[in-house]
């Protein structure tokens, strides 16, 4: 008896310890190497054709750079900047032929500034691939990139990731060559010091998103299974960030789209599978809050809980969330992009009380609109606006309106 509740209290007081899974990234990385893993270089860009290995270095540049000479229509490669050890930071920018769709709203996709949470890498690799090679034979796809100009940056910490050396991705570490931790290193919104100097990579990350007018954005890492949503500055009691209700919504898709290929992801950190970054675990310096600030609305996808998954692996991680990740690039089309006309955008696409009884006129419009309530006629005029889905809340209640 007495053996039993001893195993009983030994039982909970493991399952206390453990209730509150302390979030990865607050801490130096714990060396992984408890399994044995294989980790398939491919060395040639031939022996990415499976998509069951990592790019050396030298065949990730190539890969890129053969995505911009083999489809030169849909894409060009544009260079970010140069790491500390002058490896290149690259991003792909992918976008439809139809040129009658004007104004077509950015969007961004960053992974790796953890350089050794190597799955979002692979990911946005493959995505590459994906997109140009579904122009034109899906319709899905082809739908996405005419009216979207999509930019994947699929290294932000090329020598985090290839610390080991060019040909391997086995000593990836965390952080830059300086070993300065990229996401607490941005300029904070709510005014915290960094503790280093701007390093090269954010440097040149910050002028890279500062050129362009990115709508929504997604940083990719690895640690643990989670859609973090800002701030992470703050818990949600502390401070909502205005958008929360969209971003949970937005974030649950994700998962949920995930979960329909496999039901045992996103369960780690807790059981929806999103979470405000604050709630989990409060940083300062972090890249997403910075972006936020700056007008770019960035979500943390913790995609793996492996942060270097094995290469048997990683095609099962493709198949499970590239849906996903087609889908969140679509989100840019999903919300208003002026916070002074909707305030409110929880109620993105269901409404029905405002599709009964409140109207729009014209709808789709490409510039004035007026929408007519049971007390009150409004105007508002979308001629600034890009081309996309419009939110326009009106007493409480949200009409939605297309801008063409
Ligand atoms: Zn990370």
């Amino acid at each position: 008896m007495k053996r039993v509740s001893l195993l009983i209290f030994a039982l909970l007081a493991f399952t206390a310890a453990n209730a509150q899974k302390p979030r990865p990234d607050a801490f130096p990385p714990v060396p992984d190497t408890l399994a044995p893993k294989a980790l398939n270089m491919a060395t040639t860009l031939e022996e990415m054709a499976n998509w069951d290995r990592y790019p050396t270095y030298p065949v990730y540049v190539e890969m890129m750079e053969h995505f911009a000479e083999t489809y030169p229509n849909l894409c060009h490669l544009d260079s970010i900047g140069l790491s500390v050890q002058d490896r290149q930071i690259l991003c792909l920018v992918i976008t439809g032929t139809n040129d009658s769709i004007t104004n077509k709203p950015e969007f961004f996709y960053t992974s790796t500034m953890h350089g050794d949470e190597v799955t979002g890498f692979y990911l946005m690799l493959r995505l590459c691939d994906s997109l140009l090679r579904g122009y034109g034979n899906s319709t899905e796809i082809t739908r996405l990139l005419d009216r979207t100009k999509i930019f994947i940056n699929p290294l932000s910490n090329p020598d985090g990731t290839y610390h080991g050396g060019d040909n391997t991705v086995r000593g990836a570490i965390r952080y830059n060559s300086l070993m300065v931790d990229l996401n607490r290193n941005y300029p904070d919104p709510f005014g915290t010091p960094p503790l280093d100097e701007l390093q090269r990579e954010n440097s040149y990350m910050i002028e890279y998103t500062s050129q362009h007018n990115f709508r929504l954005s997604a940083n990719l890492h690895g640690g643990a299974e989670v859609m973090n949503y800002p701030w992470d500055s703050y818990t949600s009691r502390e401070l909502t960030h205005e958008n929360a209700e969209w971003w949970k919504a937005v974030g649950q898709r994700f998962v949920d789209t995930c979960r329909t290929y496999d039901n045992y992801r996103f369960r780690d950190v807790n059981t929806r599978g999103v979470i405000n970054g604050g709630d989990w675990y409060v940083i300062s310096n972090g890249r997403q809050d910075y972006f936020n600030s700056q007008g770019i609305r960035e979500i943390t996808m913790e995609l793996s809980s492996t942060k270097i998954l094995s290469t048997d692996q990683l095609d099962h991680y493709w198949q499970c969330l590239s849906h996903s990740l087609i889908n969140y690039i679509n989100e840019v089309h999903s919300f208003a992009t002026c916070d002074t006309i909707a305030t409110d955008t929880s109620t993105v696409g269901i409404d029905p009380i405002a599709d009964q009884a409140y109207k729009a006129y014209p709808n789709p419009t490409r510039g004035p609109v007026t929408i007519v309530t049971p007390t009150e006629t409004l105007h508002y005029n979308l001629s600034d606006r890009p081309a996309g889905i419009y939110f326009i809340r009106t007493k409480g209640h949200t009409v939605k309106v297309i801008k063409q």
